[in-house]
């Protein structure tokens, strides 16, 4: 029966060879892709009462054609019919462009069922789309497939339905009975049948709840064998480290430990401790302390003898997190070396002989550090710093470096929970989820455009308290297509506005010894105020910065503009964060919003999920996010925690392994191992 549906979908009826051609431009190869090629929206053909509709709404009404239409042409090809209807007590007017042919087909007194766009103030309806005479029950909802070059909606249809009747009794059940009446779910048959032709908004309701559930579960099933698997392979590397020098680094920081950073030590301890290979993600917010639980790890792998990696994004945060561990191991016995591409010539070869005899215990470097001409003697700890500035392949280049390392990921872009184990399912996940106590939380303003004036008289202010501030432009310099601020002019404007203070500019075209160096005026207070583009966004500390202020904020992310306040408030003093926007848009309106009420990356985070959408929430290109037809992983959220947790049981489960209602799931599940070569090496 399976075979069926595997077949190419040239065995559909009234599917020749050139349509089964087409069809693979729209992914379609077998029978099953067409029956799994569901509708990406339906449209709403119920028809309303006038009193129901709102103004700008798509409708359906119906009604009776009230008197003659009348047809006005306008230029060469464009018309406009209009026809009186009488909708209940109402006479309304129908509103056809271009539809010219349509005037013939109209007679006073005829039932109509019109479907377009309301205009309440105007009471027309202007429609492509008009049917005669009464409406059939059964099309009130009408799918809309995404069709390509030869294809239309409706021919779609039709083929999709031919093979609905022909293959509709092959489709086989996936989720065994025990589940599915678990949930109140439909059989999948059903619901691939009522996805393609519902019949009411229940149905659609059932269909989809489905699909979002087997969506989630086989996605599930996949990643938590995955995990399983992984730690089965990776049995043996034990990691014995020294507890006691780890607890007397420890005590030796100049601060004690929040309770979150204590937890997720712990966390990591162990597993650096336990025979699996680590593969855990740290998330914690801007400022939470992340930079001294790497350091802990990293102190941890030092004392059995092996080395770490810390990589980083840019050079000037190598460079800190370097200076800050030499700090912190000034009174123990560790190596530290920095490795970036700055780092040159004898001095390169010396930093790469010692990380190969294995003398430097500690390594921080930029990409530098995945160069083919960098060897470790033996690398027992991968860290990541920033992760999601980091493609999986360089992720992963690092990694091989070593025999088995732990990977330890961290971020500061706090990834919602559902994000989280979607895109990163086969990794622990710790969180920090406590701020180091006294720090006092941001003030974040939003300040039109026409307020600029007070935004920077209320800097001066601070300046003059002795106090520095970033000011952050979309762009460096002025671009003909894009009306914003750049830094290069903004940096000529405060130079003369803050005369008696230094401004500097600093950009991503500036050689890096140019960056250090505005950098380090700026770390030395002999720059006030510093001009930037986000390139300062990541991880930069100068506790007596207060203000952050951002140009044109509506062009930036919330995630983003949030790390840019991170870098302010890492002093004792109040900071501020402002941010300079006129946004169009409700949504932009919302997003600043948001960043004036929360200091919260988490939940910051969630909202911005909620607003833009899993897609824009990582940027397109390397999100990871596995692709679903019908789960959407910010709705359905619940069905996912629900899914996974079902998963991760199934797997160590006999039921799972043994019997058989249970084969649907363990076969495709076997099925998938193939295409995960790459994942597992
Ligand atoms: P992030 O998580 O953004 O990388 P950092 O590791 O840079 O944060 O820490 C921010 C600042 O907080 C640093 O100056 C660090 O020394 C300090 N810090 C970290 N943990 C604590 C703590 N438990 N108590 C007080 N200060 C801390
Ligand atoms: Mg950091």
């Amino acid at each position: 029966m399976m075979e069926q549906l595997t077949q190419p979908v040239i065995e559909v009826k009234g599917v020749g060879e050139a349509r089964a051609e087409e069809l693979i431009e729209l992914g379609i190869q077998s029978v099953e892709d067409l029956l799994l090629y569901f509708p990406y929206r339906y449209e709403d053909f119920k028809v309303k009462e006038l009193t129901e509709l709102k103004h700008d709404e798509k409708a359906t009404l119906e009604g009776k054609v009230h008197s003659e239409p009348s047809l006005r042409f306008f230029g060469r090809k464009k018309s406009r019919l209009t026809v009186k209807v009488l909708v209940g007590r109402y006479l309304i007017t129908v509103v056809f462009f271009n539809r010219a042919f349509l005037k013939k087909q109209f007679s006073i007194g005829q039932p109509v069922t019109v479907t377009g766009k309301w205009d309440q103030h105007r009471m027309t309806l202007t429609t492509q789309h008009v049917s005669f005479g009464h409406q059939e029950k059964s099309e009130t909802i009408e799918p809309i497939y995404s069709v390509k070059g030869e294809w239309t909606v409706k021919r779609l249809k039709k083929v999709i339905h031919q093979a609905l009747n022909q293959y509709a009794e092959s489709i086989q059940e996936i989720i065994p009975y025990e589940l599915k009446s678990q949930y109140k779910l439909l059989d999948r048959k059903d619901a691939i049948r009522w996805l393609h032709g519902p019949i009411s908004h229940q149905h659609l309701k059932q269909a989809r709840r489905y699909f979002v559930y087997e969506e989630f579960l086989l996605f599930q099933l996949k990643m938590q064998w995955w995990r399983k698997l992984e730690k089965e392979k990776t049995a043996g590397v034990k990691r014995a480290f020294d507890q006691e020098k780890v607890h007397s680094f420890i005590k030796s920081l100049p601060f004690p430990l929040t309770g979150a950073q204590k937890c997720v030590t712990d966390e990591i301890l162990i597993d650096l401790g336990s025979p699996y290979r680590m593969n855990r993600l740290l998330q914690g917010d801007v400022g939470s302390g992340k930079t001294v639980v790497a350091a802990i790890s990293m102190y941890a792998a030092a004392t059995t003898g092996l080395q770490s990696a810390l990589m980083v994004p840019t050079e000037i945060l190598a460079e800190q997190h370097y200076d800050s561990l030499t700090q912190l191991f000034a009174n123990f016995n560790v190596s530290v070396e920095l490795l970036t591409s700055s780092v040159k010539g004898k001095k390169r070869k010396e930093v790469l002989e010692s990380v190969m005899s294995g003398e430097v215990d500690i390594i921080v470097g930029t990409h530098a550090l995945i160069q083919d001409d960098v060897t470790f003697n033996e690398l027992a700890l991968v860290i990541t710093d920033e992760q999601h500035r980091f493609g999986v392949n360089q992720r992963k280049v690092l990694r091989k470096k070593g025999m088995n390392p732990d990977v330890l990921f961290m971020t500061a872009t706090p990834i919602p929970r559902t994000l989280a184990i979607s895109a990163f399912g086969d990794m622990d996940v710790s969180t920090i989820d406590e701020m180091p106590a006294g720090r006092k939380p941001i003030e974040t303003y939003w300040a039109k455009h026409d307020m600029l004036e007070r935004v920077l008289a209320f800097i001066e202010k601070e300046l003059s308290k002795g106090r520095q501030a970033y000011v952050i432009c979309p762009l460096i310099e002025e671009s003909d297509k894009l009306d914003v601020q750049n830094a290069i002019d903004v940096h000529a404007q405060l130079q003369h506005f803050f005369n008696g203070y230094q401004v500097g500019l600093m950009h991503g075209r500036l050689q890096s010894e140019e960056k250090e160096e505005v950098m380090a005026k700026f770390s030395k207070n002999n720059i006030q105020v510093l001009v930037s583009t986000t390139v300062v966004e990541v991880g930069v500390n100068v506790p007596n910065a207060t203000v952050m202020a951002v140009y044109d904020a509506e062009r930036f992310g919330l995630a983003q503009l949030h790390q840019l306040r991170g870098r302010v408030g890492r002093g004792e003093e109040q900071s501020y964060c402002i941010l300079i926007a006129d946004p169009k848009s409700e949504v932009g309106k919302e997003r600043m919003q948001i960043m004036t009420e929360t200091n919260d990356g988490f939940e910051l985070s969630q909202r911005d999920l909620e607003l833009r959408g899993p897609g824009d929430f990582f940027g397109k290109k390397q999100s990871g996010l596995p692709e679903f037809k019908v789960a959407d992983l910010v709705h359905d959220y619940r069905a996912l925690e629900v899914a996974r947790s079902d998963a991760a049981n199934l797997i160590y489960s006999k039921t799972f392994w043994e019997s058989d209602p249970y084969k649907g799931l363990r076969d495709w599940l076997l099925l998938q191992v193939n295409q995960w070569d790459d994942k597992l090496d």
